[in-house]
């Protein structure tokens, strides 16, 4: 037994007497590797070891962090997999978005949760206002802001979500249950669009939405929302009863979210109001008539 000890130690690189061996050349780099003295786990004496040389470990590092940048990489592609219509998302950046009137509050916020991302934690965003101002642009924006900076992010719409869980039920579907659940729980960032916008959620539904605004809540990672509710919607019993009879799963993600009203209006409006009137649309949005 003991033998056998001593053999596994020697090929550890431990000496087998109490002198100091020869210094072993690195294979790598052939400069001597480094030793030092270490207690023998049995007996009450110094050792001499051989450690392995600095260009090993620099290189073990490098290959770690080349791992750690796969691992990234592959999880951006699955969450980018899954967001909805991608073609459209990648082309919204903040290049192309303008601020407009009544935006500028949740530009800053958008802004602050890109530069503050791993400080927010859970710290999410909802943000809501008339349909077709901009939300869903700046949300993608930002989202794609990170992934740039090297966070997957998953970006769908609830009604695309809801439905592609609801289709894993399919015996011949390629995504399955499991797949989905867990790209929107591990993604760094779940921008959730449309949310709150189905009109009358199943049990399951629910089961699902709950599912994942828990998960992720437990992981401390964001979801980003975006809704067309107004703020009397937003404040009432029947959204706030819309997940459970009592309200909590609302109030809970409420209270991971900072909430901004955007109040530019819808601007696919104005652009044609502005034409009926024979005005610019910022002429329209400044109350010119
Ligand atoms: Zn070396």
């Amino acid at each position: 037994m003991q033998e056998v000890m001593e053999k596994m130690l020697n090929n550890l690189g431990m000496s087998d007497s109490l002198n100091k061996p020869d210094p072993l050349p690195c294979e790598y780099c052939g400069k001597d590797r480094p030793q030092t003295l270490i207690k023998h786990p049995f007996k009450d004496e110094m050792r001499w070891v051989t450690c392995a040389c600095e260009c090993m470990i620099e290189r073990n590092k490098q290959f770690e962090r080349e791992q750690e940048a796969h691992r990234k990489r592959i999880k951006i592609e699955k969450a980018l997999k899954l967001s909805s219509s991608m073609e459209d998302i990648k082309a919204m950046n903040f290049e192309n978005y303008q601020i407009r009137k009544g935006a500028e509050s949740s530009y800053k916020e958008v802004w602050s949760a890109i530069e503050n991302f791993e400080e927010r934690g859970k710290l999410g965003i909802l943000i809501f206002g008339e349909t077709g101002n901009g939300k869903s642009h700046l949300t993608a924006a930002g989202g794609n802001k990170l992934i740039s900076k090297g966070n997957s992010v998953i970006y769908i719409t609830e009604k695309d979500l809801l439905s592609r869980l609801q289709a894993t039920k399919n015996f011949n579907n390629s995504e399955s249950f499991h797949e989905i659940m867990s790209a929107c729980l591990e993604a760094d960032l779940l921008i959730w669009d449309d949310f709150m916008s189905s009109q009358r959620l199943t049990n399951e539904e629910k089961d699902w939405i709950f599912q994942i605004i828990n998960g992720r809540e437990r992981g401390d990672r964001p979801i980003w929302a975006t809704s067309n509710l107004t703020p009397e919607e937003f404040e009432s019993d029947e959204i706030a009863y819309k997940l459970d009879d009592k309200g909590r799963t609302w109030w809970r993600i409420i209270g991971n979210m900072n909430c901004v009203y955007n109040r530019a209006s819808n601007y696919r409006k104005a652009k044609a109001m502005a034409r009926v009137l024979g005005i610019t649309v910022e002429e329209y949005e400044n109350g010119v008539r």
